[in-house]
């Protein structure tokens, strides 16, 4: 199973401001001074060790996470993330007989939909495009999205076969050899987590999520869902203080994550869904805390912890 960030960022496309691109410019300077580096080469060498937080971008797309399992294309959500994803589908998978496209969405806020407008391969009328939710409606939802006063192209005008499929709770749909589970999640509205299987290997998407009710009882279903996933997609999108201040809003932190991992034997831990109001080394310092938290609470367990950067694809 192989499975890709397309948009990582929570809540609203964000792209990166003049201010933060000088600041990583400027510490990257600073290097340069500190370690008396004159030479082209040392530089580049120097650059090539960079991580995406230093010399690169977490990204600023919304919520879209590619999966590929079983020659099957399943997507995770349609956050503005889904436009690249869909142009590299037209150039790299679309054929004359048309694809089959299975998306599932975690739900319908903006920042999980707004991307479909822009995403080329509805456009193609041979593509087959199932589009599953937990919730009533999608295809009303999407249409109100794309209507005339909103957005100048209908839903209809995307010729791809589509198809709107609602989900019983916590039931599984088989795609292929690949089996995807539902399972409702708490935020205003109501949020979805899935489960993919496949080959042995099994991913958790589990994105805009709040767990505010840490007692027992309540917190072993989520650890029952999350059970020895390889590859948990986290919503930590706020720090553990933000998440107690901000009661009701609807998401998580890294160290609740972290829990939840460790108490589900979970392998690696991808932290997701950025606050937009963070610039790139303030979300990668939620990944230090993370590593420290659980080096400290949890030292003798293996997971492995990251943050979800745009383009990063992971094999498991
Ligand atoms: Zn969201
Ligand atoms: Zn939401």
């Amino acid at each position: 199973m192989k499975v890709k960030f397309w948009g990582v960022r929570g809540s609203i496309p964000t792209p990166p401001t003049s201010d933060q691109i000088k600041k990583k410019i400027r510490k990257f300077a600073q290097r340069i001074v500190e370690e008396k580096i004159s030479d082209q080469h040392k530089i580049d060498t120097l650059i090539d060790t960079l991580s995406p937080v230093e010399a690169g971008l977490i990204g600023g797309n919304t919520s879209c996470v590619e999966v590929r399992a079983d020659n099957k294309l399943i997507i995770f959500d349609m956050g503005s993330g889904l436009k690249n994803l869909g142009n590299y589908i037209v150039k790299h998978d679309q054929n004359t007989n048309g694809l089959e496209i299975h998306i599932f969405l975690s739900h319908t806020h903006w920042d999980h939909i707004l991307g479909f407008p822009f995403f080329a391969p509805a456009f193609f009328p041979n593509n087959k495009i199932f589009i599953y939710g937990g919730h009533p409606n999608i295809k009303e939802r999407l249409e109100t999205q794309q209507d005339f006063r909103f957005f100048p192209v209908a839903l209809h005008h995307m010729k791809a076969k589509k198809e709107f499929i609602q989900l019983k709770h916590r039931t599984s749909v088989e795609i292929g050899n690949v089996t995807v589970k539902n399972y409702p999640l708490y935020h205003p509205g109501g949020s979805f987590g899935y489960r993919v299987e496949c080959g042995g290997k099994s991913l958790v998407y589990a994105t805009d999520s709040e767990y505010k009710d840490l007692s027992k009882g309540n917190i072993n279903k989520y650890v029952e869902f999350f059970k020895n996933a390889d590859l948990l997609v986290f919503d930590a999108q706020y720090t553990f203080e933000e998440a107690i201040h901000k009661e009701d809003w609807g998401h998580s932190s890294a160290l609740v994550g972290i829990d939840f991992s460790i108490q589900a034997n979970v392998k690696r831990m991808a932290i997701f869904h950025h606050e937009p109001e963070r610039d790139d080394f303030e979300v990668d310092e939620i990944l230090h805390k993370s590593i420290n938290y659980k080096k400290i609470n949890h030292p003798d367990a293996d997971l492995k912890i990251f943050l979800a950067t745009e383009g990063l694809e992971i094999q498991l």
